[in-house]
């Protein structure tokens, strides 16, 4: 079972939310795609990481076979070959690695060379769990390759899943998701924690996939939140109390639910929640 933990912006709890899931819930894999920054890793204490690079594919340009018919230019998208006067011009960072230009091309004048955008380090966390994560190189556009790989090499039906994902909507969100069976949102409880959750439950019943809800900060805004879930048909899997505590053990780099023993069942029972009811569509 995959089950992706997302929020509408960074720095509403997911990472605490799933290294809680991480350490609580038994034969479970953890996997940070948030690649442009991981932190995950840090909270789980990951021990002896092994890396691999993740590469795509850019076009490169044969010149004595190029007759600067300017097909390939048309094809392309993402403006990434720009056919000019004299050569065809490469932008291999706007490159999006579909290989179409090599198709279009009359004269067979373009291959393609493959270069690093990031890299995955997977090993075991002080908690004697799996985890993986991904970090895009500084200046790359895009994570979604990594994040592809990184799902694909901790592919398992034998384990819970879980995923820590972007914030927000974009494209590297939807490659963390797209093939979760359930999607745990975090949100405060705050008019601007409401306001980004309603794009991230837009793009959830978009994708058809079910999905509840764990408030964190519960106690430190208003009721809007509540009345949105009701309005809405969400479920609310469980709440994380605004405590001083669970902030100074966030800033240690502490996982909340070890160090303090009231919250050592939360997560069991939200999990028991997600599995009970599989939410909302
Ligand atoms: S491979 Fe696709 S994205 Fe890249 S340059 Fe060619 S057409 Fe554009
Ligand atoms: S499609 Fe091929 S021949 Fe035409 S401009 Fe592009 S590289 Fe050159």
């Amino acid at each position: 079972m995959k089950i992706a933990v997302l929020s509408g912006k960074g720095g509403t709890g997911k990472t605490t939310v799933t290294s809680n899931f991480a350490v609580n819930i038994k034969n479970s894999i953890s996997i940070d795609s948030d690649v442009e920054e991981p932190n995950l890793h840090i909270f789980m204490d990951m021990k002896n990481s092994a890396f691999e690079s993740v590469y795509t594919l850019y076009p490169s340009i044969d010149k004595d076979l190029c007759s600067l018919c300017g097909r390939c230019g048309d094809f392309c998208n993402y403006h990434a070959v720009i056919p000019a006067k004299n050569q065809v011009i490469v932008f291999k960072e706007s490159c999006h690695d579909c290989g179409g230009c090599k198709l279009v091309c009359p004269n067979g004048a373009i291959t393609y060379k493959k270069r690093e955008i990031g890299q995955i380090f997977s090993g075991r966390s002080k908690y004697n769990t799996q985890l993986s994560y991904g970090l895009l190189n500084i200046g790359e556009m895009s994570g979604v390759k990594i994040i592809d790989q990184l799902k694909q090499s901790n592919d398992s039906d034998q384990n819970i899943i879980f995923i820590d994902s972007p914030p927000g909507t974009s494209c590297a969100t939807v490659a963390a998701v797209e093939d979760a069976d359930y999607a745990v949102i975090v949100s405060e409880p705050t008019p601007f924690g409401v306001s980004d959750m309603k794009m991230v439950v837009e793009m959830l019943r978009q994708m058809k996939i079910p999905f509840g809800l764990v408030i964190n900060k519960a106690g430190l805004g208003d009721e809007e939140i509540y009345h949105y879930c009701r309005d809405e048909n969400i479920e609310i899997l469980g709440e994380i109390p605004f405590d001083k505590r669970i902030a100074e053990l966030y800033a240690d780099g502490k996982i909340f639910s070890i160090s303090l023993p009231e919250y050592k069942n939360l997560f069991n029972d939200i999990y028991k929640n997600i599995t009970k009811g599989r939410g909302t569509l």
